[in-house]
């Protein structure tokens, strides 16, 4: 089977060969046509089956055949996302398949200034991906309107009933006119999602993608049985004797996160955090470095690394278990993707064996456990030195730096300490320092000359 034998046109599977799709994964070869014919859709996969290609590809050929190319861009396909992560990953689709079609996408994501997607709203898309609050506090404000609407997709819509955006979600629905194709992807299919499903498809094609569960064959999971304590020791002990070279860490909260990066950093492996706390900029920053490999290790929360596709991805590790055994499936198939095979490494606290009970007990299968020699490790504090200063003080020393005055930067100051930051030499010595620097940089500085020198 091929694009070709799906009738998607020329200027589309070009792009397609560009991103190196050779032939459309099991979703495509049944969502395609079925969209193409204009029916809603109800689609049970996770992300790693090619669900953004399967909505993609048929909305932007749909777009590209009916539209005026010459009359101003409307905004006819809206796609709601429960994270911004996701939102730019399916962005970042659409601008890729829509390469040769003169068809423009925009983000619409909260936790960032609005000004920067109200111009892009101004100068016009035909495609907006977004998730539900931010965009609807822009339709509040009239900043756009969805009447164009013809294509809807709701993605993860799971993911959004668990983070509460559904009432959100509904009021967007209602915007938009009712005879427009909707097409709603979730992981899980909980009750919620069907009623949901209901309200918004009208006679859906139901398709359902290689269950949840099913995906799991392909990746190799264990499991170490270890208290808190030895964690980050077993951590690190395993990053260097697997060699991992790319691997997406879970914590259970954002704190633990921090927490897990800092001290990994306290024996020399570099790692960042993702998690709802860090900037939409800083989180960008994090998921780029990672993807590119500068960072090796991303230690992340769930909502943050819901959906996020990263290309070989060879190792996740559970160093906390999820509450939720969902949750599991969907932490671990961000390895094993596109029928690669991937290594999901969990850690359960023997104190906690209630968690780890409940996920075998939802995947149907019970997980390797695998014997640690514990003895040689201590718990990380103990066992390793750290070898640069606290990251702590590194921070600080750093931010100390940021704070001095350019001139005393280009002295190559070191920060005072507080007791004799005001001391008379100090004051002197930075005079001196801000002369020379007047001299270098300001052609108009004159050096005044103190009352005594008279
Ligand atoms: P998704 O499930 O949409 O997150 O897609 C998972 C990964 O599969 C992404 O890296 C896509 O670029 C990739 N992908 C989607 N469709 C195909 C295809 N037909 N052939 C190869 N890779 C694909």
């Amino acid at each position: 089977m091929t694009f070709n034998d799906l009738n998607i046109i020329e200027r589309i599977t070009k792009s397609l060969s560009l991103s190196g799709y050779s032939e459309p994964t099991p979703i495509q070869v049944n969502a395609i046509p079925a969209l193409l014919d204009g029916k809603d859709l109800l689609a049970s996969a996770q992300t790693g089956t090619g669900k953004t290609a399967a909505f993609a590809i048929p909305i932007l050929q749909k777009i590209y055949e009916s539209k005026n190319h010459k009359a101003d861009r409307k905004i006819e396909a809206l796609v709601l996302t429960p994270t911004r992560e996701l939102a730019l990953q399916v962005a970042e689709n659409f601008t890729n398949y829509s390469k040769y079609l003169n068809i423009k996408n925009t983000t619409i994501y909260g936790g960032v200034s609005q000004k920067r997607q109200e111009e892009s709203i101004k100068r016009g898309v035909d495609v907006v991906i977004a998730t539900p609050g931010r965009l609807l506090d822009l339709l509040n404000q009239k900043i756009l309107h969805l009447n164009d609407i013809k294509y809807l997709v709701l993605d993860e819509a799971d993911q959004m009933l668990d983070m509460g955006f559904i009432k959100d979600v509904l009021k967007i629905v209602n915007q938009i006119p009712k005879d427009r194709q909707t097409m709603l992807f979730s992981a899980t299919m909980p009750k919620q999602i069907e009623q949901l499903s209901k309200q918004i498809l009208i006679n859906p094609v139901r398709i359902a993608v290689a269950p949840v569960t099913q995906t799991l064959d392909l990746i190799n999971q264990s499991v170490y049985l270890v208290s808190k304590s030895y964690k980050t020791a077993l951590l690190v002990d395993l990053i260097k004797k697997m060699n991992m070279k790319s691997v997406l860490v879970f914590t259970r909260t954002k704190n633990g996160a921090n927490r897990l990066v800092k001290n990994l950093m306290m024996v020399n492996i570099e790692s960042e955090p993702i998690h709802g706390n860090k900037s939409q900029a800083s989180r960008e920053r994090s998921l780029n470095n990672f993807k590119s490999g500068k960072t090796k290790i991303l230690v992340a929360t769930d909502i943050a690394a819901r959906g996020i596709d990263i290309e070989a991805l060879d190792f996740v590790v559970n160093y906390d278990l999820p509450e939720v055994p969902e949750t599991y499936i969907h932490r671990i198939g961000r390895t094993g993707r596109a029928g690669l095979s991937g290594i999901a490494i969990s850690f359960s606290d023997p104190a906690e064996p209630k968690l780890l009970n409940q996920i075998e007990k939802h995947i149907g299968k019970s997980i390797n456990v695998i014997e640690h020699q514990f003895q040689v490790l201590k718990p990380i504090k103990e066992s390793i030195k750290p070898i640069t200063k606290s990251p702590k003080h590194e921070i600080n020393r750093r931010q100390d730096q940021n704070k001095l005055p350019d001139y005393l930067k280009f002295k190559g100051h070191k920060p005072k300490s507080k007791e004799n930051k005001n001391s008379k030499t100090s004051i002197k010595k930075k005079s001196k320092s801000f002369v020379e620097y007047q001299k270098k940089t300001n052609p108009h500085y004159q050096v005044k000359k103190s009352k005594s020198n008279k």
